[in-house]
């Protein structure tokens, strides 16, 4: 019985024949040494490659955590054949190993991040990346507050949010900027934000508008301006 189980987020070569593995566990991220595992043919390899969730055993020496034993629980195979599904998944590892240092429930990153990819895996939605970049900005204690209804006029029906005021607004008392969403893209965005990850399913998911693509820009500016983070990885995808 293995007793600890993690996912392999980043991997880099260390000396000649090792390697470094940043793994996110129920703790949070770790960084762990595998011996040997440079080399294809040890049976080390397969538990230090990125985008693998790992049982393990891990021993500390010196200044390292050594894994000693492993076992592959889950390679994720469909995304890694899908160009889509992986691209996603790669913006979401660099979300993860960026700021989970700033998430405080790491049980539950933990979790989110490994139901994310089981759905991900067995029936990708373009939805998904969207609703992780969300999702995560709760975890991050830098949320969208819906709480109260118009930020000008306290009326319940909303309509817009303003990523700088940090606010929703009625129809009434919205005005247009750059950092905001409105109408049915807001109507979305809330919907996302709210709904449980468990009940967003394909069938709940398929019949919403496609506005991936806007809602995706707008959380690249709100994680700039609550965060000053900008993603390398889609500046890399985006060229190709
Ligand atoms: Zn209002």
């Amino acid at each position: 019985m293995l007793t600890k189980e993690g996912i392999i987020i980043k991997s880099n070569k260390y000396q000649e024949t090792s390697k470094l593995v940043h793994v996110l566990t129920s703790d949070g991220l770790k960084t762990y040494l595998v011996r040997g595992a440079n080399n294809f043919k040890s049976k080390n390899y397969a538990y230090s490659l990125e985008l693998t969730k790992i049982q393990f055993e891990s021993n500390r020496k010196n200044t390292f955590d050594i894994i000693t034993l492993g076992k592959v629980e889950d390679n994720y195979t469909n995304i890694k054949t899908n160009t889509k599904s992986l691209y996603d998944t790669i913006e979401i590892f660099e979300l993860v190993y960026s700021l989970s240092d700033h998430v405080i429930d790491t049980k539950i990153l933990y979790s989110f991040l490994s139901n994310i990819l089981d759905s991900i895996n067995n029936h990708y939605h373009e939805y998904y990346l969207t609703i992780f970049k969300l999702k995560l900005l709760y975890l991050l204690g830098v949320g969208p507050d819906f709480k109260g209804g118009c930020a000008k006029c306290q009326k319940s029906e909303l309509y817009a949010y303003d990523l700088e005021i940090g606010k929703a607004f009625c129809k009434e008392c919205f005005s247009m900027t750059q950092n905001s969403i409105y109408a049915d893209e807001f109507e979305v965005f809330r919907f996302l934000y709210l709904m449980k990850f468990e009940h967003l399913t394909n069938e709940v998911l398929d019949p919403l508008p496609k506005y991936q693509t806007h809602l995706d820009e707008f959380l690249d500016r709100y994680y700039d301006y609550y965060l000053g983070y900008k993603s390398k990885s889609k500046r890399i995808i985006n060229k190709m």
